[in-house]
């Protein structure tokens, strides 16, 4: 079988090496058309703690990869401002303590009003101690769960990550083609895009076509026109402005998002760099007053001059149709507050190869038609849907979970009708500090109670059972929990001489 991916941004060099590993010896070819012309998009550099798998199924070196790509650690996201202005918090990757008697233990702690009024309940988790002490250790070397039952992601530079893999799968065969797209040719009966014409006039031909060309969706949507699913009343800001400024003395081993009046701004530091970025809703700020927000915040002096951005949050209505498969932004985009572009790009290559389409050909008018089983791109379509519209309310619930009201903005997320989906999940939780788990969803139930605590959202109740845990049991467990991260803590690296230690520091030897 021919497949080719369009773009060779993140997404496309994602997807040629997944399947350059995963077809290594089978009669699959992968070919990658880009155009340095027209370039990547440029910006994402913080992650999930998926992608660790992602790196680890292609079986790429921890430390080579962290030193190419200057990549830091991440033990999650602290957020600024957002519940009310001057209080912030850390939405931690992992746990809150450990559950007593089969009982959540941030149930057990909601349960106790003393407890509340004593300690925080992200005292209870290794990932934000850590990260406020700006130190770092890897989760399996804990003796005790709470030592353990955290994780980690990274914060690079995509572009670097898009080199990277672009050399590992160019490795495994993969050819890559220069050359700018400027035609596409359909079969009518089938839909199927069967070959891309570039401006050389070299004919690509393909049976299976992966869109990763970005936002203008070069096949899912100009040639095959499929739709577009607006959720700019959800999510409105559509724009953003990035700048890189001169690295800090000491690496925060976390991402920092700050409320603003009109959007939000992101730190992401790397080992040779910051990047910072200002998402904002132009209908309340200019370009020039964001960026000058963006530039009164930096920690260092700019590096490079400021890339503006333009977006409309959403997704396509279909991430699969025919013989296309659109993955990374030519599916849809949701703004990067929780890091998750990469993560959905990982979700739809793993989805895919799941469900990839088995060698079934029809010959229509001499060409070689590949036959696509609708069942197949019915599931691919559904869980990719889910996986956006998950995402989607667990980010409106940072707009929405908050006492402000200080500018235009706020005003209307105040106002706004939301989505049945986080009605229904935030009714749970008022009413008695349930959180839903999706089967199909990146965010578990820790993180919804991390954003909704962090921005002072109470439940009425908490779990009936409660009423069986005493409160000198309570207090006993909370404080071998409690000690048990303070050792931890006490016992990690700053992140930076971790980084040297473990052999990921670029520039030196391993
Ligand atoms: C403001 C902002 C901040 C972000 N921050 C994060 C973050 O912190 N974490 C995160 O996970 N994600 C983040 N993202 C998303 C992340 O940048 C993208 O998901 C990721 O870079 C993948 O982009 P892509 O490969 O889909 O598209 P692109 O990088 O745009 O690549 C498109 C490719 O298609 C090629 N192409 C296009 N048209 C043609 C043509 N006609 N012929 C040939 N080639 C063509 C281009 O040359 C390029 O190679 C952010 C996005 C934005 C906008």
């Amino acid at each position: 079988m021919e497949v080719c991916i369009v773009g060779g941004g993140t997404a496309g060099w994602m997807a040629a090496s997944a399947m350059a590993k995963k077809f290594e010896n089978q009669s699959i070819n992968v070919t990658l058309v880009e155009s340095e012309d027209i370039g990547t998009v440029g910006v994402g550099e913080a992650t999930l703690p998926h992608i660790r798998f992602f790196n680890q199924a292609l079986g790429i070196d921890e430390r080579e990869f962290m030193k190419e790509t200057r990549a830091t650690f991440k033990l999650g996201i602290e957020f600024v401002d957002w519940g009310k202005i001057g209080q912030s918090y850390i939405h931690p990757f992992g746990d809150f303590g450990q559950s007593i008697n089969n009982i959540d233990f941030y149930q057990a702690w909601l349960s106790q009003p003393s407890s509340r009024s004593n300690s925080d309940l992200s005292d209870y988790a290794f990932g934000t101690v850590a990260a406020t002490q700006g130190k770092f250790q890897f989760p399996h070397s804990g003796q005790t769960r709470a030592q353990r039952s955290f994780g980690y992601a990274y914060q690079f530079d995509s572009g670097l990550y898009a080199k990277f893999l672009r050399r590992f799968a160019e490795n495994l065969r993969v050819t890559r083609i220069e050359g700018k797209v400027v035609d596409t040719t359909i079969e009518p009966n089938s839909g199927n895009v069967t070959s891309l014409t570039l401006s050389n006039n070299r004919v690509v031909k393909a049976d299976l076509f992966i869109d990763c060309s970005g936002f203008r969706g070069l096949l899912i949507e100009q040639a095959l026109q499929t739709g577009y699913q607006d959720w700019s009343s959800w999510l409105p800001c559509n724009r953003a402005v990035a700048v890189p400024c001169e690295r800090q003395d000491s690496i925060p081993p976390y991402t920092r998002a700050t409320a603003q009046e009109a959007g939000w701004i992101w730190r992401i530091p790397l080992q040779h760099r910051t990047g910072n970025g200002h998402v904002y809703w132009s209908e309340f700020t200019s370009d020039q007053d964001a960026l000058d927000t963006l530039i009164m915040q930096l920690d260092g002096k700019p590096t490079a001059e400021p890339k503006q951005l333009y977006f409309k949050t959403g997704r396509r209505n279909a991430f699969w149709k025919n013989n296309v498969i659109a993955i990374g932004l030519s599916a849809g985009f949701l703004e990067p507050l929780e890091s998750t572009s990469i993560h959905l790009i990982q979700e739809g290559i793993t989805e895919l190869l799941a469900l990839f389409p088995h060698e079934n050909y029809a010959h229509i008018d001499g060409a070689r038609v590949l036959q696509i089983n609708e069942l197949d791109s019915d599931e691919y379509n559904q869980r990719m849907a889910l996986q956006f519209e998950r995402i989607r309310d667990f980010l409106l619930l940072h707009y929405v979970a908050n006492d402000r009201n200080d500018s235009e903005m706020w005003r209307y997320f105040n106002s706004m009708s939301l989505p049945g989906s986080l009605v229904e999940k935030l009714h749970l939780w008022k009413k008695r500090a349930y959180v839903q788990r999706y089967e199909h969803g990146t965010f578990l139930p820790p993180s919804w109670v991390a954003v909704l605590l962090g921005q002072n959202i109470s439940p009425e109740n908490c779990d009936p059972r409660c009423a069986s845990i005493s409160s000198d049991e309570f207090h006993r467990h909370a404080a071998t929990i409690k000690k048990d991260i303070k050792n931890a803590v006490d016992a990690a690296l700053p992140h930076e001489a971790f980084l040297r230690k473990f052999g990921a520091y670029y520039g030196e030897p391993v």
